[in-house]
């Protein structure tokens, strides 16, 4: 579905992003690693047309996108997330899932004024399908809790379930699991391996936590100073030797 290639990105003398391929097939998990300033955040703007690249292709369902403006890419069902929070705090966990969805609800401003039976019906759509994401992430008991005084690890699902209301094909998480303890993490790993197929087409992450990655990923990229070190299987990544050295330095 996604077909990133020779992708690269300059800023000045920086090479943040240096010829890096890779593929995001239907159903897959696809999880993007590497130290910090590997250049993975950069990946993530440049097939989300945040960034323009310096050379390279991005490819979205065999058509050309590269450097499509970010909302275009959104209403062509790429959707990604950013480090910093993507939830309003001061509303409550319902209505953060509800004002996601009006992304996709393109309604005429007079229809706001007078309401007729077409928007009564979205609205009603638009609630259930916020009832079924606050089911899917557990978050029903604090439905009417401000978003603001959730845990870090319910924070997080509801950031998922925002995300999920703009009706991706494409999910892109940038470091979902970033502050969460060993059981809040297992609580999102569970979440993310049952969105694929049913909630999106495919799943892209950046992330940080191994145990998350090695668990939910179907295939890994591993990047290192902007360039591709390393792709393959958890099981393939976790013992090659390039990746453990990136991450741990050379053996003496
Ligand atoms: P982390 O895991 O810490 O989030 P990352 O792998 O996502 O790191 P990037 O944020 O993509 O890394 O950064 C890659 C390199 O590009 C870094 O050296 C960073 O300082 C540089 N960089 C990123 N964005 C810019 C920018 N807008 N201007 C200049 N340099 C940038």
């Amino acid at each position: 579905m996604l077909e990133v290639s020779g992708l690269s990105k300059s800023f000045g003398g920086i090479h943040a992003v240096q010829d890096v391929d890779f593929t995001v097939g239907k159903g897959q998990i696809v999880s993007l690693i590497g130290p910090n300033g590997a250049g993975k955040t950069t990946c993530f703007n440049l097939i989300t047309g945040f960034y323009e690249p310096t050379r390279g292709r991005v490819l979205w369902d065999g058509h050309e996108v590269t450097a499509r403006k970010p909302c275009r890419m959104a209403q062509l069902g790429v959707i990604r997330t950013f480090q910093k929070t993507n939830v309003l705090r001061s509303l409550s966990v319902f209505d953060n899932l509800i004002h996601a969805q009006y992304l996709r609800d393109r309604m005429p401003l007079w229809r706001t004024f007078w309401p007729g039976s077409v928007q009564a019906r979205n609205e009603r759509s638009i609630s259930q399908s916020a009832d079924e994401i606050l089911e899917l992430v557990g978050l029903e008991k604090r439905s009417d809790v401000q978003a603001g005084s959730l845990s870090c690890g319910e924070l997080r699902l509801l950031e998922v379930g925002v995300a999920l209301g703009a009706n991706p094909r494409l999910l892109m998480l940038d470091e979902p699991a970033a502050g969460l303890n060993t059981r809040e993490a297992e609580t999102l790993a569970e979440l993310l391996v049952r969105l694929p197929d049913q909630w999106v087409e495919s799943l892209l992450l950046v992330e940080h936590n191994m145990n998350l990655i090695m668990r939910v990923s179907d295939h890994i990229v591993v990047m290192n100073f902007g360039k591709k070190l390393a792709s393959g299987t958890p099981a393939e990544i976790q013992r090659n030797e390039e990746v453990l050295e990136a991450y741990m330095g050379k053996a003496a």
